[in-house]
């Protein structure tokens, strides 16, 4: 939209040039009905595209963001190795599911994480080849239909044996720069795939809230986006609706850790708890909670209750 609105700041400009006479009068129509004509083209290609994924790209002014969409870009067409896919196969449940036309972005996006995050393993050394693939797939299976720039302000990855030093209760945390992750039990909960718990999914999806604005509240769109308020409006609905089911007893799509943890008044666990549920339990998450289902589908450009298990080469 912002290039529609450039076109007709210069409208007033051309038109003052060309009101003074007959012949150039009639040239200045010509030129206003051409500019005027470019303009709805280039709007109703805005438009059209308005339904899928966001193109954040243009908007993107973070040098890391702009440097990490590039080199996206530069991966086009790169595939991982037939080692690496059978590590993410045996590994990854929903590799199973995940529809073949979002193989290559996956993969392209891998690659270029792969170059670009460091993962440690206990802080000390880094992580084996395994772990960092099963990170980065993971980590970029959210961001298959972004750019990403979304981990802009990613700095480091931290695997832990078991326990997070200094995060003995948590078997995965979040900050804007750094995420830290239970190695045992991500293998945990990357095996099933319909079971609604993802670690690296969760973490990452915090990694998300707060790349917009440093705030994780289940917010990940900035407050300049023309959806902020669809989505404030969203998570106070669905945070009433998570507490009402839980304190009667009813069993629900989102966890009740996305509704019961509340920090300062925000909400940062319902959109991580959200996006398992959405990636793990499409079909019934757009059953029970159709607003934040949609939300999520709009938000991530993928429809994973349509998915289906599948056999892969
Ligand atoms: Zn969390």
């Amino acid at each position: 939209m912002k290039k529609f609105k450039g076109w007709f700041l210069l409208l007033p400009l051309l038109y003052g040039n060309c009101s003074g006479g007959g012949g150039a009068g009639e040239l200045g129509l010509v030129v206003l009905c051409g500019i005027l004509g470019f303009g709805l083209l280039v709007w109703t290609i805005e438009k059209k595209n308005g339904g899928g994924p966001r193109r954040t790209s243009a908007k993107m002014t973070n040098q890391r963001g702009v440097f990490l969409d590039k080199l996206l870009k530069q991966k086009k067409g790169l595939r991982l190795g037939f080692k690496q896919r059978r590590i993410i196969s045996k590994n990854i449940g929903l590799y199973h599911w995940l529809p073949k036309e979002l193989l290559n972005p996956w993969e392209e996006r891998i690659l270029a994480f792969l170059e670009q995050f460091p993962i440690t393993h206990m802080k000390t050394k880094n992580a084996t080849e395994e772990m960092r693939l099963l990170v980065a797939a993971e980590a970029c299976l959210l961001i298959v239909r972004r750019p990403l720039s979304d981990y802009r302000h990613l700095q480091v990855v931290h695997l832990w044996k078991d326990e997070i030093v200094g995060s003995e209760d948590a078997r995965g945390t979040a900050t804007r720069h750094e995420v830290n992750l239970s190695w045992s039990y991500l293998k945990k909960t990357i095996r099933n795939a319909r079971d609604g718990h993802n670690l690296t999914l969760h973490e990452f999806a915090h990694l998300i809230d707060f790349a917009d604005d440093g705030v994780a509240q289940s917010i990940p769109v900035s407050a300049h986006s023309e959806d902020h308020k669809e989505w404030q409006t969203l998570v106070d609905q669905e945070h009433a609706r998570l507490m009402q089911a839980y304190e009667s007893g009813k069993n629900y799509s989102i966890r009740a850790y996305g509704g019961y943890e509340s920090i300062k008044g925000d909400k940062p666990e319902l959109f991580s708890c959200g996006t398992s549920a959405f990636f793990e339990r499409g079909s019934r998450l757009k059953r029970e909670c159709p607003k934040i289902y949609e939300a999520l589908k709009k938000f991530y450009g993928v429809d994973p209750a349509s998915w289906r298990k599948q056999k892969k080469a």
